[in-house]
């Protein structure tokens, strides 16, 4: 099965979209932090990495982009998972990196449909 690594700074919503992946049988590995993100994809290689953007220390963005600049992780994709929804936001992050956008909060009941078609390309 395939295996997620999800990042949020905010652990219920770290708890909530891992409890929902697992349930679906997803293997799930969490990180609370861009700098702990970095670590563990490097480690672990996830299948692909669900990304939180606003976070202290190191945003989303900047985890994103250094997970593309290191050799062992730039195949990983990494899809921003955001409440962040202004007109322009999804067409401005798609073009700064991510391969794919998608919303929080999170629909339990869709998440892992959506999951699994970003796995599938
Ligand atoms: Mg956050």
């Amino acid at each position: 099965m395939a295996k997620i690594l999800i990042v949020d700074d905010n652990l219920l919503n770290l708890e909530l979209a891992a409890d929902v992946l697992e349930l679906d049988g997803f293997e799930v590995m969490t990180a609370s932090s861009g700098r702990q993100s970095i670590e563990m994809a490097v480690q672990m290689q996830p299948d692909l990495v669900l990304m939180d953007l606003r976070m202290p220390e190191m945003s989303g963005l900047e985890a994103m982009l250094v997970l593309d600049a290191n050799a062992a992780t730039s195949h990983i994709p990494v899809a921003v998972l955001t409440a962040s929804a202004m007109k322009g936001d999804e067409e401005r992050l798609l073009n700064s990196g991510f391969s794919a956008y998608l919303q929080k909060p999170i629909d339990p009941s869709n998440f892992s449909n959506q999951v699994a078609a970003l796995l599938e390309g």
